[in-house]
């Protein structure tokens, strides 16, 4: 998709704001504090979500509860490149509409399931940095982007993980009932782990590959990325997708084996939801070894790799959004992502002036206290 333009009125601190966007690049460039996350989350809520999930009412201007917030965006197709689209978002108090070429959303995350863009916000460095789960979260999160069941196989598995581990959390070792009853509930977890971890591994490799492309491209040395797929049923192994049968055998030996230390420890110590993916740079852990800025760089590598399996998913194009994503990288690695990530159109904010010196093509706006000014490129 193409976003041609948006208008913004009373939207957090934007007072009004128009914009006629690049097919290509477009920057936003300002201090802290100015507006320019403001502007991407505007953006957000024409696809029918807030990346910050705020509570509706926030996103009306401070002080100014009684004023209409609306934004328009209009875009096209990939596959009509001719025939405009427009998406109205507009709020009263804590009551918004959202209308696609006039006709009213009534369920926004639909629109959300069609408009695919991906966005980079600095909180995504915890997928690379942050616990397991914040990987946990980021795998579900693309394998249901991809496969929109995965995250009711996901649901299904922590119901019965939940109804288990309290059974754990009320029992003692000799307690037989309760044994006879957790050898039930593990049926049901090993039937849905399999189907969360092959939900998980059916686009991994498709990821990891596009993300290890993209990592290539950004860095100029020469480093080179691998993301693995740690389970604890595997014990770390590679499994696939085509024996499921295999899968639970295991599933449910390595729950057998691990029976008595969960009686300890009260809940459930392996399986599903305690497998994590590990990001290696040139072999080494990139959770205890990567800089600051290969940190950022593979966060950037995997959005990318995101937005290009979307690519092979659907016939559009998905636009990138890259909130405050220069700082800490050096020089190739900012010009690679300004100048070189020519496949998308993409939406960059920035705090720092200089990120602009090299940049030969597309928009850029000064951002200040809410107000936007176009910039000669
Ligand atoms: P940084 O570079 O630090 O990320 P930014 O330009 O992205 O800064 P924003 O997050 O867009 O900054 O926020 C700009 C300003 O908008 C902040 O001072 C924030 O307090 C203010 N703000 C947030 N919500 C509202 C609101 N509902 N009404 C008015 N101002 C708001
Ligand atoms: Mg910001």
């Amino acid at each position: 998709m193409l976003i041609k333009s948006l208008t913004v009125r009373n939207f957090r601190n934007i007072a009004s704001a128009d914009f006629i966007f690049d097919p290509k690049v477009n920057i936003f460039t300002g201090n802290n504090a100015q507006g320019k996350t403001n502007l991407c989350e505007a953006i957000s809520v024409c696809f029918g979500k807030s990346f910050r999930n705020p509570r509706t009412k926030e996103l009306l201007p401070f002080g100014d509860h009684d004023c209409e917030t609306a934004v328009e965006l209009c875009f096209t197709f990939d596959n009509m490149p001719d025939k405009e689209n427009t998406i109205t978002y507009t709020q009263k108090n804590s009551t918004f509409r959202l209308k696609f070429n006039g006709i009213e959303m009534k369920d926004a995350e639909k629109l959300y399931g069609a408009l695919r863009y991906v966005i980079f916000i600095p909180e995504d460095l915890y997928i690379v940095k942050g616990d397991p789960s914040a990987r946990r979260d980021y795998i579900d999160f693309v394998s249901n982007m991809i496969n929109r069941v995965h995250i009711s196989k996901l649901n299904e598995y922590n119901k019965a993980l939940r109804q288990k581990n309290n059974i754990l959390m009320n029992s003692r070792e000799w307690d037989g009932a309760a044994a006879m009853m957790i050898d039930s509930w593990n049926d049901t977890i090993a039937r849905t782990g399999v189907n969360v971890m092959c939900g998980r591994i059916r686009y991994f490799d498709m990821l990891s590959e596009a993300a290890d492309k993209y990592y290539g491209m950004i860095n100029s040395a020469d480093e080179k990325l691998t993301m693995k797929y740690e389970s604890t049923i595997t014990d770390g192994a590679p499994f696939g997708v085509d024996d499921p049968m295999g899968l639970y055998e295991m599933y449910r030996a390595k729950l057998r084996e691990t029976a008595e230390k969960e009686l300890r420890m009260k809940y459930t110590v392996v399986g599903a939801h305690r497998d994590d993916i590990s990001f290696c740079i040139n072999n080494m852990p990139a959770k205890d070894f990567a800089s600051q800025g290969q940190i950022r760089s593979i966060a950037v590598a995997l959005k990318l790799a995101e937005a290009e399996m979307i690519c092979g998913k659907s016939d559009d194009i998905p636009i990138i959004i890259l909130d405050d994503v220069l700082s800490e990288l050096d020089e190739y690695r900012r010009s690679f992502i300004i100048n070189h990530i020519d496949k998308f159109q993409i939406f960059i904010t920035s705090c720092n002036l200089s990120d602009t010196e090299k940049f030969g093509h597309g928009k850029i706006w000064d951002v200040k206290n809410g107000s936007f000014e176009l910039k000669e490129a």
